[in-house]
Formats: structure tokens, sequence, C-alpha cells
């Protein structure tokens, strides 16, 4: 029996350099094929615990670890764990008027294989138009310039096409802070199901406070952060619970464990 594609054992960690501790203790396990919503209130360390995954320098893990296909996640630099298969959708605050997102894309799959590995022109154009067949993205949206002008749809379209291209075991889309609009979530909900259903091992973390794309994407399984460590997981139900009680009650319990 093969590994679980993702588990996290007692995980903490720190801001570096200080002694601000955000994550206490977080147990996670996603199976290949799975796709698992995490989600909590602002501030419980969602957004932190993505980043502690791709290997961020700004945490360090103080206890616990992260697994991925059996093997320690946290010995690898982060280019070393993008190459494993962790794919974590970066924000764009900056417009980069003048790199096309073909040229953006491409950059980013060779950053990820060795010199000699190196996708040639032909191929990597060939699973570009593949991807974006496959997610039904207008061939003109290649050649346009990055984040230039884009809205918050486009911008999440660059993010799942970015994913597509890239082929990751694991994907941690952090959704949280992005000020959504449902085109922008449809976009990103069609994303996650049609790369899902076309790689039957990928596995999804989607991080997000908004209930609503739980209505768009089939998640498995539901957690709820409080306080640094995950205080309830579920079915899909959960999200619907919380849409109607909120977070509080979650609160009492996070209390008394
Ligand atoms: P979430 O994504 O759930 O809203 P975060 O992971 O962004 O939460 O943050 C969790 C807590 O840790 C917050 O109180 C936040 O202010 C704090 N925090 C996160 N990163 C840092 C940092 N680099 N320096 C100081 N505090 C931080
Ligand atoms: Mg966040």
């Amino acid at each position: 029996m093969s590994a679980p594609l993702l588990v996290i054992q007692d995980l903490h960690a720190k801001v570096a350099g200080e002694d601000l501790e955000i994550l206490n203790g977080v147990d996670l396990t996603v199976e290949h094929g799975q796709v698992h919503a995490l989600m909590g209130p602002n501030g419980s360390g969602k957004s932190t615990l993505a980043k502690v995954i791709a290997g961020h320098p700004g945490y360090e893990v103080t206890k616990g670890e992260i697994l991925l296909n059996g093997e320690a996640l946290l010995d690898l630099e982060p280019d070393e764990r993008s190459r494993a298969g962790v794919f974590l959708a970066f924000q764009y605050p900056a417009e980069v008027p003048g790199v096309s997102i073909a040229n953006f894309l491409r950059t980013a799959m060779n950053a990820r294989v060795g010199d000699e590995d190196e996708m040639d022109i032909f191929a990597f154009q060939e699973r570009l138009t593949e991807k974006m067949e496959l997610l039904k993205v207008d061939e003109g949206f290649a050649s346009r310039y990055l984040n230039d002008g884009f809205s918050g749809g486009e911008k999440k379209r660059n993010e799942v096409l970015q994913m597509a291209v890239l082929e990751p075991a694991l994907a941690v889309l952090d959704e949280t802070d992005s000020g959504l609009d449902i085109d922008a979530l449809k976009i990103v909900a069609n994303g996650v199901n049609t790369l899902s259903s076309e790689d039957a091992s990928l596995g999804v973390l989607l991080i997000t406070h908004y209930q609503r794309i739980l209505t768009y994407i089939n998640a498995d399984h539901v957690h709820v952060m409080i306080g640094g460590r995950i205080v309830e997981s579920a079915g899909p139900e959960l999200a619907n619970k919380l849409e109607a009680k909120g977070y509080d009650w979650l609160h009492q319990a996070a209390a008394t464990v």
C-alpha cells in the first residue's frame, strides 16, 4: 500500500527569529485524489500552514513532521518541495507588464527541473495548449501580460492555468484574502474540479473562509482551524453548519481541549 499523499503530524511553527508560536499541533492527512477544505476565522493560522508546507523562510517549525508520499518534506528547500510536487498558488500583488503569461509559465516550469530536463518551447506550447483546452481558457489569454490590468477572475484563471501546467501532486490554494467575486470563485472551483477529475491522484488543500466555494467544489473533508490547530473535521456538511452557526460554537470546543 502506498503512503498517503500528505501527512502532517503534531506540527508546531513560529515566526522565525521570534517567540511567536502560530501553529500549535496541526494534524492532517490528505490521501491521493482527495480534496480537503480548511476553514477558520481570520488569524487562526491557515495561511501560515500553507506557507510552512511550501517552506516559507519566515517561519520555523519547532516540532512535528510533514510527509509527502512518505518523505520528510521539512528536510527540503522550497524549490525541492516544488519539484517533489507541492504547488502553492502564489499571490501576485505586482503586475508584470512585458512578461507574457506563456513566458512566465514556461519559466516557472523550467525552474522546477534541472537544466538538462528543460522543456523545449515546442513541448511546452503543446502542454500549454492542452491545458488551455482542458480548462476552456481563451486562446489569446496566454499572450497577455502577467496580471497587467487583470480582473480578480483573470488572476484566478492564471493561477489555475499555472497549476494545470505544473501538474502537481498536491495543490495548496489559499483563497482567503483575495476578495473573490462569484466569477473568480467559479473559476477556481471549475479548475479544481476539472484538474482533479483529469488526475485521479491529485490532492488539494483548499484554504478558504468562503463557505460558498464549497457549493461548487466537492470537498471530501472539511476542517476548521482555530488557534493554530484543527479543532473540527467532518464531511462537506460541516461547511453548511458553519454557514448557519458561524465559528463561535467551535471556539468553546477549542477552549476545552
Ligand atoms: P489566517 O490565514 O488563518 O487568517 P495567518 O496564518 O495569516 O491566519 O496568521 C495567524 C496569526 O499569526 C495572526 O495572528 C497573524 O497576525 C500572525 N502572524 C502570521 N505571520 C506573522 C508574522 N510573520 N509576524 C507576526 N505575526 C504573524
Ligand atoms: Mg490567511
